[in-house]
């Protein structure tokens, strides 16, 4: 079981703890020997890794924020970031399963849900014998997710959900999921009337369509849903019924922050193959990073990747002492994000025809990290929020 404890011993803030060492050093090991192996196959392939899934989960790693007595590792959230970024570094579909599963579905039930809840559903999470996945978006509502249509009607002991979700992770995967659902009429102000449910991936009426195929994240499941009469126990309403809105903004903002990790793993990933082509391919008689051209892109993506890692553990930090941190993970996941895909652009123009090859791995990185600039909210509505809490200030 992984174990973080906030020990002093002179570390700087923003340098990792002993606990936090330990564990890097020991998961980097692991994906070095079972996870980057097989890689561009499973790119290729676009099979989802179960067996590793699994693996992580006896490692502690799919129920990284559960509290121990639900089976979890209760690690801080800065710790969690350290580790959805290194497993970025490798495998992106694998950092987006485990960045999904442990911020949005098991997230939403900690956050929400009452203690029955938890004692029935965080133990399957925590140790990966289910995967969850987290359904807000619809065909009719991406960045506007207030206007969602699925609809759930309340009967005598249960809801009855009918509508459908867009691009769910862990669509077809998974054995929690947990959806949201209008029970209301709606108050756009408000953004009130949305409800939120644990749906048992066994239940009649839970419709799992076929996987999409996308740009890159191939090994990670994209799956659109559809319920049709699905009826969900009464106590599996996680929150106040219409009220649900308010956790799934709270639900993003924790998101947010293992998605900017992600967008520097995929960052950093590509720098480290970069820089070491760099140095070892000559050209003109001497190696490429001899050439400022060369070395200036190298410099730059260091700079904006360790730049993003600091919001990060800012908005972290923040996140753990139950501080406002909204502002924060916008800018953690919009630097993150952002530097990170100008990263795995870059180790491509480094690395020249090499950098456009499968094998280089670097082109997969590109291809896997578009994705954190759109999941969990778009670069646009990062700027949104940023501009809406920076202007508070005057208003
Ligand atoms: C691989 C993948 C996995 C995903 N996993 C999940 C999941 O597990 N669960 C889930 O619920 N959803 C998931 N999503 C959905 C994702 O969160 C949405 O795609 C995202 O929020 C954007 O919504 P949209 O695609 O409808 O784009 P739209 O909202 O249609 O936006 C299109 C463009 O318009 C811009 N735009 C929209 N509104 C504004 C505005 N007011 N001002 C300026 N620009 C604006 C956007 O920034 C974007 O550039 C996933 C998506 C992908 C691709």
């Amino acid at each position: 079981m992984l174990k973080s404890s906030m020990t002093k011993n002179n570390q700087l803030w923003f340098e990792l703890n002993p606990d936090q060492k330990a564990i890097i050093a020991s998961l980097k090991d692991y994906l070095k020997n079972e996870v980057a192996p097989g890689a561009i196959e499973r790119d290729k392939s676009s099979e989802f890794p179960r067996k590793i899934v699994n693996e992580l989960g006896a490692m502690g790693i799919m129920g990284m924020q559960v509290p121990e007595q639900y089976g979890g590792s209760n690690l801080d959230t800065k710790t969690m970031a350290l580790i959805i970024e290194e497993i970025s570094t490798v495998d992106g579909s694998l950092a987006l399963t485990v960045a999904s599963h442990n911020s949005l579905c098991t997230g939403h039930i900690l956050l929400a849900a009452n203690d029955d809840l938890k004692a029935k559903y965080l133990p399957d999470l925590a140790s990966a014998k289910k995967l969850g996945a987290w359904g807000l978006t619809e065909t009719v509502s991406g960045s506007d997710a207030a206007a969602l249509k699925t609809k759930a009607e309340e009967k005598s002991d249960h809801f009855l959900i009918n509508g459908s979700k867009a691009f769910i992770t862990q669509g077809t995967v998974a054995g929690t999921y947990l959806i949201t659902a209008r029970t209301d009429a709606s108050d756009r102000s408000l953004a009130s009337g949305i409800s939120a449910f644990i749906v048992d991936g066994d239940s009649e009426g839970l419709i799992r369509g076929i996987p999409e195929n996308k740009l890159g994240l191939h090994s990670s499941d994209t799956t659109p849903l559809s319920f049709e009469n699905l009826k969900v126990p009464k106590e599996n309403l996680v929150g106040e019924r219409g009220k649900a809105f308010v956790d799934v903004m709270k639900v993003l903002n924790g998101g947010r922050i293992g998605i900017g990790a992600m967008g520097i793993g995929l960052g950093r990933g590509a720098l480290e193959i970069a820089a070491k082509y760099a140095l070892e391919r000559e050209q003109f008689g001497k190696p490429l990073v001899k050439n400022q051209a060369i070395a200036f892109k190298i410099a730059e993506m260091a700079t904006e990747l360790e730049a993003a890692r600091l919001l990060v553990f800012k908005a972290a930090a923040l996140k753990d002492a139950g501080r406002d941190y909204t502002e924060a993970a916008a800018m953690a996941k919009l630097k993150g994000s952002v530097a990170g895909v100008q990263a795995n652009d870059y180790a491509i123009q480094i690395m020249g025809g090499n950098g456009y090859m499968v094998d280089y791995e670097v082109e997969r990185m590109w291809r896997d990290n578009r994705l954190t600039r759109i999941g969990e909210g778009t670069d646009e509505i990062q700027h949104l929020i940023i501009a809406r809490e920076y202007l508070k200030q005057f208003s």
